[in-house]
């Protein structure tokens, strides 16, 4: 018998709850892993909470990432003892997920560590910080050095945005962080935010060109910010867009894309092909600064997750949360 959180639907609400499961009670996949951390991202509060319904059958173990060491195999990829990672694939909304002791799991859907990553440190950076790496490098392969100028970081004190900033700042960029919170100004500095902009700012609505100051922009509110980081941008600047954490309206103009050439790329970590997710989990080995996951995390247990779920869709989540599912 092991612990896990459980989702039920109840009078059209969403209830979490922790249960006693049995190996039986798992889904018949081909890899069994026992989690040693799972993390709470954006998207798990929506789950947990019920948001947006994006789970649609009942009951569910949520948690949309997980990292841990195979027990089982009936694929030859894996071998009992791999240490593994899982981001995505629709794991915590349409199959069950990581706020779990142990999960059953596709072999294609998990990616073996990296050499001196541990589990601890995959979660910690997590769907939200591989996020991250995925934009850093759409801004390299659209050309933005860190000599084109200054990159601006939205969301700067949430996961994706944590992460976003400490590997820019370790690259060599110059980093503009926006955030809603002067609370988390210090913690900003502190990762290599060389200027912090405030989010009333930011979130005001843009004519459909303003004076140009970003050479990249890393996004993850969406609607009037990701307009007037748009409307921002440089000539042959790239925006990456990953999140909605401010709305998923888009309330632009073609102008930044005709008369400077900026580039809209959006950013998917779910469905990302393994061989650059292998990529960006080596790369987020050697770029992001291990003194930095220190600073970003904290660590909850499965009794906890329900109001962090909260807690996130509401904005007042900083850096990273770890779930330890043992704890
Ligand atoms: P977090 O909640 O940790 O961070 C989001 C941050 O956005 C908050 O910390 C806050 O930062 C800011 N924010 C919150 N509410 C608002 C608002 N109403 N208006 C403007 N800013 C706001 O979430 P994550 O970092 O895990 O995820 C960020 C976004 O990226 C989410 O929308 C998530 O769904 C998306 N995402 C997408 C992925 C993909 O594959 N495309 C993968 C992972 C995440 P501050 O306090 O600094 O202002």
């Amino acid at each position: 018998m092991f612990n896990a959180l459980v989702l039920e639907q109840e009078c059209g609400k969403t209830i979490a709850g922790v249960e006693r499961l049995d190996l039986g009670d798992l889904p018949d996949e081909e890899v069994l892993v026992e989690v040693a951390y799972s993390s709470l991202n954006y998207k798990d509060g929506l789950t947990v909470t019920g948001t947006l319904g994006l789970v649609e059958s009942f009951p569910m173990v949520p948690g949309i990432d997980l990292a841990g060491v195979v027990k089982e195999s009936r694929s030859d990829r894996f071998q009992p003892g791999d240490q593994v990672i899982l981001t995505g694939w629709g794991v915590g909304e349409r199959h069950w997920g990581g706020y779990s002791q142990y999960a059953r799991l596709k072999p294609e859907w998990l990616v073996k560590m990296p050499a001196g990553m541990d589990a601890k440190m995959a979660m910690t950076i997590g769907t939200a910080g591989l996020t991250s790496m995925l934009c850093v490098m759409a801004l390299e392969e659209g050309g933005v050095t860190p000599d084109k100028g200054t990159i601006v970081v939205t969301g700067a004190a949430g996961g994706v945005g944590s992460v976003a900033v400490s590997v820019l700042n370790k690259l060599g960029y110059k980093v503009a962080a926006v955030t809603g919170r002067e609370s988390t100004h210090e913690y900003l500095r502190a990762l290599g935010a060389d200027t912090l902009l405030s989010r009333e700012e930011m979130e005001k609505p843009s004519e459909p060109m303003e004076g140009p100051r970003w050479a990249g922009a890393i996004d993850t509110v969406g609607s009037t910010m990701l307009a007037r980081v748009l409307a921002e941008t440089d000539y042959r600047g790239v925006v990456t867009a990953c999140g909605l954490a401010g709305g998923l309206e888009l309330p632009s103009t073609v102008m930044p894309f005709i008369l400077r050439n900026v580039r809209l790329q959006g950013i998917d970590s779910v469905m990302c092909p393994v061989e650059v997710r292998t990529e960006a989990w080596n790369r987020l080995l050697t770029d992001l600064p291990k003194e930095a996951l220190g600073d970003i995390t904290n660590v909850i247990g499965l009794s906890e997750v329900s109001q962090a779920a909260v807690n996130i869709l509401q904005g007042k989540v900083r850096g990273r949360t770890l779930v330890d599912p043992n704890k």
